[in-house]
């Protein structure tokens, strides 16, 4: 205030003085345009700052505005550090909308926002992926005219969002099972949160006929034995016709068990995430273990030929390579009538991988059941696979062994001559 006046009283001293020297020169006119003009000096001064900080204005540029000196230094001063501060603010702003919305970009769920008329406002690129929206085409676009399913539109109108809804066959091939939520925010806004529950309702669905095939594959031989026990009971056998349903008793009971033992193979391979080991495993040795077994269980029936065709040995789990190894052949024996050939083999091919091979003259295997014979329970023959004492597990492990040591399950096979099935294993499985 007081640097105001002074600089007032400086201005009409400096105005004066210039008169009086009008005045004593050039007469009385001179001396009222002189003082005039001193005067409005800070007027011509203001008008041309006032006349840059336009320029800058218009061009946007006012923080890069050369200072003045004087009085509207001061006001040019905070009006760029405002200028500059509002800036900063906007781009911090800008920046965490910018990482809000990556955020939810990388989100793996669909996300979609809707206004309090149900219009899409935003919405990821998964859930575009998800309900074939398109941003920029579906903007400000009520969601229900976009996504028809009846479904969705009566959830939408209940205006009831305790509850997810599954969405099922979505997706542009229709292969989606979709969970979706409505969240309430803002003024009556909403957030919808789409999650891909596809692999689960999977694997729900897999253990649902999981669980109804183990309880029908024990209910029969449960309710054989309980119709046998019944009989015995009931019945005053002679000691011959007792011995003879004891034994069929035993079969039963033994399908349960072998039933039981081969679940309890899948689970402990399947709850077994560790790699499979890597002690050395001879195949000599190999060989003829399951040689061994495989007389036992043939009687006599089949004639075979075991060959060792490479001294490679295999680097694996011996409890795990055996049991997939007397698997492949045992269901050679079971399949294959009296008196057909098996052949069991152990070699390295061209590319060095190792290769365990079963051929049988069997009655073969049609292609359309091919790709699914690994498939828990999954049998081309029921009957026939029950008559030899099958699982249906056998494939479904053998599966899983090869898996845990890399190596690969192929099977060949032409209705009414035979099958092969080879477990291939890669070079880093083989050591001398
Ligand atoms: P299973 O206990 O029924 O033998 P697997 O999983 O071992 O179960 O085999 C699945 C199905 O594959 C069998 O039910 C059978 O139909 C078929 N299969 C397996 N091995 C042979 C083979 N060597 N010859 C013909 N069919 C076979």
């Amino acid at each position: 205030m007081i640097a105001a006046l002074s600089r007032f009283i400086f201005l009409v001293c400096l105005a004066s003085a210039a008169a009086f020297i009008a005045l004593y020169n050039w007469g009385p006119e001179w001396a009222i345009f002189s003082g005039i003009s001193v005067l409005s000096m800070p007027l011509v001064y203001s008008y041309v700052n006032l006349a840059r900080l336009r320029r800058y204005v218009q061009s946007d540029t006012v923080e890069n505005m050369p200072l003045p000196s004087g009085f509207w230094e001061e006001v040019f001063f905070r009006l760029q550090r405002l200028v500059k501060s509002l800036k900063q603010r906007m781009r911090n702003i800008e920046q965490q909308h910018e990482n809000f919305i990556e955020a939810f970009q990388a989100s793996p769920n669909g996300i979609v926002m809707l206004d309090e008329n149900d219009q899409i406002e935003w919405c990821n690129s998964i859930s575009e992926r998800f309900f074939g929206l398109n941003y920029k085409r579906d903007v400000m676009q009520r969601i229900n005219f976009l996504i028809r399913r009846p479904e969705f539109i009566q959830y939408l109108t209940r205006r009831s969002f305790d509850e997810p809804l599954l969405l099922e066959r979505m997706g542009t091939d229709g292969s989606l099972s979709l969970m979706l939520q409505a969240f309430p925010f803002g003024n009556q806004r909403h957030l919808l949160l789409v999650q891909n529950v596809t692999d689960l309702q999977k694997a729900d669905a897999m253990r649902r006929d999981f669980v109804a095939n183990v309880s029908h594959e024990m209910r029969t031989p449960i309710t054989v034995l309980m119709g046998f026990l019944e009989t015995v009971q009931a019945l005053d056998l002679e000691k011959s016709q007792r011995d003879q349903y004891f034994e069929m008793m035993m079969s039963q009971a033994q399908r349960m068990k072998s039933l039981v033992e081969d679940l309890l193979t899948l689970a402990n391979l399947e709850a077994n995430s560790l790699p499979a080991a890597t002690n050395k495993l001879n195949a000599e040795t190999l060989i003829s273990l399951l040689r061994n077994d495989a007389e036992a269980l043939s009687q006599g029936k089949h004639s075979f030929n075991f060959e060792v065709a490479s001294s490679e040995n295999l680097l694996g789990d011996e409890r795990e390579i055996l049991s997939a190894f007397s698997n492949l052949v045992s269901n050679a024996i079971r399949y294959t009538p009296d008196a057909g050939s098996i052949h069991v083999k152990w070699s390295v091919n061209q590319d060095g991988q190792g290769e365990f091979s079963v051929t049988d003259t069997g009655p073969g295997i049609a292609s359309e059941h091919l790709s699914r014979l690994t498939e828990r329970f999954y049998r081309v023959d029921r009957s026939r696979s029950r008559d030899t004492g099958g699982t249906g597990l056998g494939l479904a492990i053998v599966k899983h062994i090869a898996s845990r040591h890399q190596a690969q399950l192929m099977i060949e096979s032409t209705p009414g001559k035979g099958s092969t099935f080879t477990l291939r294993f890669p070079k880093e499985r083989l050591t001398a």
